[in-house]
């Protein structure tokens, strides 16, 4: 093994040399990047995407309530979505140009160029109303409402597809590595964009008022390895972080350099206590230049910024590392020229 690695780096090092001591890698100063942030995990979505229109979620929750199952479950709604206590409840806009509009509004107000997934109406009024700030993407995979790979490369011709995010398919019980989805991974491939996949948490409970066939053990994130095994030019995130199952995202992120994870929702919906603690320990297992900021906005645009000012606050982070997980990972994930 050691005998390999040396005549790899033999190799990489002949390779690099020259290019190290052209003139130009010492004198070019990059340019400064246009935006500040890059949000991974933004939703253009109509305000009833997230359930009746108007539901409400806590920015974070301080903990996840028990639910009683002799109680009708719009008891447990009602503490969750409905009439939360907790001291910061973000509410939803009911009117579908409102929501928009202060999507976007939250997006300038933090200079954020945002990768928006949803169905592609949705996603192209959005760019048609701020052109620079969205990057489209087509979000699927609820329901059994898969888009047909005609469609998607029809999209992507068009100049509409820059990735397939936010892949939905847990909340149908789907895992990464089921041949559902295979095409898909092959056509992004193909494609070379990139694919953001829903590994982990949805709304507490949901398999009992949502999507009833939800599991978590369809977001265990072993079950992306087939899946970058068999597609090594995939470029993938795993979005939500494979939350709680560090060990898990922990050891893909390490035997699969090319995996990233966004943090979305968890930044703002979260136990400040549990988001810091998750996001430490991908940070101190060597994994800073692979976390994606994402806000998982859904229908509450102000979660956008208060997800970026946790970042920002972050007590644990650097500048340089709040700077890589804000924009910089995201840059080069994207190939973002810069
Ligand atoms: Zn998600």
């Amino acid at each position: 093994m050691g005998s390999t690695i040396s005549r790899w780096a033999a190799a990489a090092a002949l390779a690099i040399w020259p290019l190290a001591l052209s003139p130009g890698a010492w004198s070019s100063h990059a340019a400064p990047a246009r935006f500040a942030v890059i949000d991974m995990h933004f939703h253009a979505d109509r305000p009833d995407a997230e359930g009746p229109p108007g539901g409400k979620i806590c920015a974070p929750y301080a903990d996840w309530a028990p639910r009683d199952p002799g109680r009708p479950i719009e008891d447990y709604l009602d503490g969750f979505t409905v009439h939360p206590t907790c001291p910061h409840p973000l509410s939803a806009p009911s009117d579908p140009a409102e929501l928009r509009d202060r999507g976007l509004a939250a997006l300038a107000r933090d200079n954020v160029l945002a990768l928006a997934g949803g169905d592609a109406d949705t996603v192209e009024d959005y760019r048609a109303h701020s052109p620079d700030r969205i990057l489209p993407a087509a979000g699927f995979g609820g329901g059994d409402d898969f888009p047909s790979l005609e469609s998607l490369r029809h999209l992507h011709a068009a100049g509409h597809l820059k990735a397939l995010s936010e892949i939905t398919t847990q909340y149908a019980g789907i895992a990464p590595d089921d041949p559902r989805l295979e095409p898909y991974y092959a056509l992004a491939e193909a494609l070379d964009i990139p694919v953001g996949l829903h590994l982990g948490p949805g709304p507490p409970g949901t398999a009992y008022f949502a999507t009833p066939k939800y599991t978590a053990a369809a977001g265990d994130p072993f079950r992306l390895e087939p899946v970058l095994l068999r597609h090594p030019r995939l470029r993938v995130y795993a979005m939500h972080a494979g939350w709680p199952m560090g060990d898990a995202m922990i050891a893909m992120m390490y035997a699969h350099p090319q995996l990233y994870v966004d943090i979305g929702v968890l930044d703002y919906a979260y136990p400040r206590k549990d988001f810091y603690a998750y996001l430490r320990r991908l940070v101190d297992a060597g994994f800073e230049q692979r976390i994606l900021f994402g806000s998982d906005n859904m229908v509450w645009p102000d979660a956008i910024g208060i997800a970026i000012r946790r970042i920002r606050g972050a007590p644990f982070l650097t500048p340089h590392q709040k700077q890589l997980i804000l924009h910089d990972n995201a840059a080069r994930f994207l190939r973002i020229p810069g």
